[in-house]
């Protein structure tokens, strides 16, 4: 049977958050609360299972501000800062469970999760420090708990970075080329998730224009945006030029899929 997924967003920001620390644009002083936006992150619930993808630096309080009190697992998409840095808060969930939290990554991100967080991987570890589970994410689907997670691989400038489909919703975020191969993984989604840094081109993101281009070229129905810097503009400005079907994403939002 295919479960009902509830996927919430975490964050919908950039690197920098939205206000960015110091700015003084218009966007960061905004007033409508859809220009606030934590670092990029979902969380995917079904009746049984909650996985969150990414643990951002705004973690701890992402998890604050949706509730989650339990977690059943993290899966990692690529090993940047603003991807992994909340990963050492896991251990609030550790407490309550007596158990390591089972976090889903490649090798590359791994290995950088091991660098950046040594003193949970060591054989004589600190009382309290994050007790986690390392699980090799190969190309092929596979089930955590009741959600069947199929890896899709993007391009972010020259890192392979992980996209994650469950059910008739994908979700993608920090990239900025799809081969032809992984864009047949996506195709049929009903819903999905892209980065679209700005207005400008970048290096390793998709602006605008690019995500929905993409999205179009992919004849998905609902697309909606993700990882949005300052620089995109204000959220009702930027999503009333938008083509039906096309939206900006914000925190909070929830959207119920099949799985
Ligand atoms: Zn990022
Ligand atoms: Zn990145």
């Amino acid at each position: 049977m295919v479960p009902n997924l509830k996927i919430s967003f975490l964050g919908s920001g950039t690197s920098s958050g939205v206000p960015m620390i110091a700015c003084p644009c218009a966007v960061c002083h905004s007033a409508d609360k859809k220009d606030k936006r934590l670092r990029s992150s979902i969380l995917v619930e079904s009746a049984t299972t909650r996985i969150v993808v990414d643990t951002t630096p705004d973690f701890r309080y992402q998890m604050l501000r949706a509730n989650v009190n339990r977690l059943d697992a993290v899966l990692f998409t690529h090993p940047h800062k603003d991807h992994i840095a909340g990963l050492d808060d896991i251990r609030a969930f550790n407490f309550f469970t007596g158990n390591p939290m089972p976090v889903f990554a490649n090798e590359m991100t791994q290995e950088v999760i091991i660098r950046e967080f040594p003193y949970a991987f060591t054989d004589f570890r600190y009382p309290g420090v994050p007790e986690i589970q390392l699980n090799t994410i190969a190309m092929d689907p596979f089930m955590i708990g009741d959600i069947r997670v199929m890896p899709v691989q993007v391009w972010h400038m020259k890192m392979p970075v992980l996209g994650f489909r469950f059910g008739d919703f994908t979700y993608i975020t920090d990239a900025n080329r799809i081969d032809e191969t992984e864009k047949e993984k996506i195709r049929g989604s009903r819903f999905l998730v892209l980065n679209a840094l700005r207005i400008k081109k970048h290096i390793s993101h998709f602006n605008l224009e690019e995500a929905v281009d993409m999205a179009m070229g992919l004849g998905v129905p609902e697309a909606y945006f993700t990882h949005i810097s300052h620089q995109l503009g204000k959220h009702a400005e930027v999503q009333a030029e938008l083509p039906p079907g096309i939206h900006l994403a914000f925190d909070g939002l929830e959207i119920l899929v099949d799985g």
